[in-house]
């Protein structure tokens, strides 16, 4: 299993889920409308989604997007402290990008990835 498959096999059974399918495809231009399309796509093993079918699959462009997508849909069952609706303002005014994970390094639930354009 490659490094990349590992850490988001990882994160998605920290979260209480397991992979049922995950492929990659290199990224291609699907037209206007529709923009980038490939890279990873991933189906879990029941839907994490509710009033949604299948509601079990999320897909990405990049590793660190697909586990950005991981940590914040995917719930874990127990409360934590961490602020897990993203609400935290940034600097520049954005609201609902906090330039980190949802969870805290302290948090038994963080999973370690650096979005490309959160700041270093
Ligand atoms: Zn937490």
């Amino acid at each position: 299993m490659s490094r990349a498959r590992q850490r988001i096999t990882n994160a998605v059974e920290s979260r209480g889920y397991k992979v049922k399918e995950l492929t990659w495809e290199p990224i291609y231009n699907a037209g206007e409308m529709s923009g980038l399309a490939g890279g990873w796509d991933l189906i879990l093993d029941r839907p994490f989604l509710e009033r949604t079918f299948p509601g079990d699959d999320m897909g990405a462009l990049s590793v660190e997007e697909l586990l950005a997508n991981i940590d914040y849909w995917l719930q874990p069952s127990d409360p934590c402290d961490c602020d897990r609706e993203h609400s935290a303002m940034t600097a520049a005014g954005l609201i609902n990008d906090p330039q980190k994970p949802t969870h805290d390094p302290a948090c038994q639930f963080h999973i370690k990835y650096q979005l490309r354009w959160w700041a270093k």
